[in-house]
């Protein structure tokens, strides 16, 4: 039988907009295949040690969480997760999860907070918050032959960009992304994504829910053969109503 370890990081600070959600998503979507699932939560002064664990979560926040924690991770947790990122192991970060894994978040008021470092991201506060459902397409995951369309609803000041060596996940059909700027949404390195999008995102766009565990299975058992299929006609048709909802 299979089995994923999932590290849920700052759950107690971090999580925005039912961002909880994404883990319940894994939980479920693992459970109907009979993969076990444990999840552990870590936060501020617990020990890490990335090698437990197939799947790390971590999800949004304001910025006045984020400099909460910022000391816990750049006070040992830093070089860990890093470590993780390079070798391979599936992270999925959100809004202020997913600019911490940058390298830094400039405030509004032009003060510099180092972050992680994980990825060469890097993040600016700007004048106006960019609110709302939206929509992006991924080229990497297929329906029905065409790219997938995720929905998710974002709402955040900072603007993103990335760097050499760091993809976008997706880019936008409805809503702003990144930045409102240069159309992108969303960050992929090695097993790592990173979103802007709140909602849940997972428990709304199930291909990507399979997608993470699939590559969590594929790292840890060679064998693995492939997820086999569930019955989401509810969950596509919720989805499918969203995005014709939002895009129509
Ligand atoms: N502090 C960040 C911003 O406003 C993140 C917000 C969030 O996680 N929703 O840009």
């Amino acid at each position: 039988m299979y089995e994923l370890n999932i590290c849920y990081l700052y759950p107690d600070l971090l999580n925005l907009y039912g961002d909880r959600g994404n883990i319940i998503a894994l939980q479920r979507r693992c459970h109907w295949r009979d993969i076990e699932v444990n999840v552990e939560h870590i936060s501020i002064g617990d020990a890490l040690k990335y090698e437990d664990y197939d799947i790390f979560f971590i999800g949004g926040g304001q910025d006045y969480e984020q400099t909460i924690i910022q000391d816990d991770l750049m006070n040992g947790k830093r070089e860990i997760i890093i470590e993780a990122v390079e070798a391979g192991k599936v992270f999925l970060a959100i809004c202020g999860g997913f600019q911490l894994l940058g390298k830094y978040y400039k405030t509004h008021s032009g003060k510099e907070i180092e972050c992680l470092g994980a990825l060469n991201i890097w993040t600016h506060a700007g004048d106006t918050r960019l609110i709302g459902n939206f929509v992006f397409e991924t080229e990497f995951l297929k329906k029905n032959g065409e790219n997938y369309r995720v929905v998710g609803f974002e709402n955040h000041a900072g603007k993103t960009y990335l760097g050499e060596g760091v993809k976008p996940l997706g880019k936008v059909i409805k809503g702003f992304g990144n930045n409102g700027e240069d159309g992108f949404e969303g960050a992929v390195y090695k097993n790592t994504i990173c979103t802007y999008s709140h909602g849940s995102l997972l428990p709304k766009n199930p291909a990507l829910a399979d997608h993470l565990i699939m590559l969590a299975l594929l790292n840890k058992y060679p064998d693995f053969q492939g997820l086999a299929p569930l019955d989401d006609e509810l969950e596509n048709l919720a989805h499918d109503s969203l995005i014709k909802k939002f895009t129509g």
